[in-house]
C-alpha cells in the first residue's frame, strides 16, 4: 500500500543554491534581471546577478546536473557580461532535456541597500517568464543582515534559493 507514496517521493526532488558577489563602483546593479538604480553594482564575469545565479544552482542541484560553474565557466569569454537570464534559460533547457519540470522556486536576496521591495514583482515576472512558469511558482524575497558582516557593510550582496522539480 505504501508503494505509490514511495514513487511520488522519488519523482520529486529539491535543490539548494547560494551565491554572493562584491559591490563595486562603475557597475550596474542587476538582480533577477532587473536593472536596479544604485550607486554600486555587482562584480562578476557575467552581469553578477546573484539572485539568478542562486536559482540556477538550485535547479541544477535538484536535477543533480552539477553546478553553474561547470556548465558556464567564468574562464569562457562567451559568458563575459552576459545577461544571467540567458544562462537561466539554458538551465531550464537542460532540465527539460533531462525530463524534469520545475515545480516551484523560492529565493531570498540578502542585501543591506538599496531597498529592493518595489522591484521584487518585476524580478518574479522576469524569472518566471524565463523558466516558462506561472509567476505564482516563483517566490522572491529580500532581507537585510541588520548591518552585520560584508552584506551589512554594503561590500556585497548574496542570495539563496531552493527549487523543487518533478520527473515528467
Ligand atoms: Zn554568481
Amino acid at each position: 500500500m505504501t508503494e505509490p507514496l514511495i514513487t511520488a517521493f522519488q519523482a520529486s526532488r529539491v535543490g539548494i543554491g547560494f551565491d554572493s558577489h562584491g559591490l563595486v563602483q562603475g557597475r550596474r546593479l542587476i538582480l533577477g534581471g532587473v536593472d536596479v538604480p544604485h550607486s554600486q553594482g555587482l562584480l562578476g564575469h557575467s552581469d553578477g546577478d546573484v539572485l539568478v545565479h542562486s536559482i540556477m544552482d538550485a535547479l541544477l542541484g535538484a536535477a543533480n546536473l552539477g553546478d553553474k560553474g561547470m556548465h558556464f565557466p567564468s574562464s569562457d569569454a562567451q559568458y563575459k557580461d552576459i545577461s544571467s537570464l540567458i544562462l537561466l534559460g539554458k538551465v531550464a533547457n537542460l532540465l527539460v532535456s533531462g525530463s524534469w519540470r520545475i515545480s516551484n522556486v523560492d529565493a531570498t536576496i540578502l542585501a543591506q541597500k538599496p531597498r529592493l521591495g518595489p522591484h521584487l514583482p518585476d524580478m518574479q515576472r522576469l524569472i518566471s517568464a524565463t523558466l516558462s512558469l506561472e509567476p505564482e511558482r516563483v517566490s522572491v524575497k529580500v532581507t537585510t543582515t541588520d548591518y552585520l558582516g560584508f552584506i551589512g557593510r554594503e561590500e556585497g550582496i548574496a542570495a539563496c534559493a531552493i527549487a523543487a522539480v518533478l520527473r515528467t
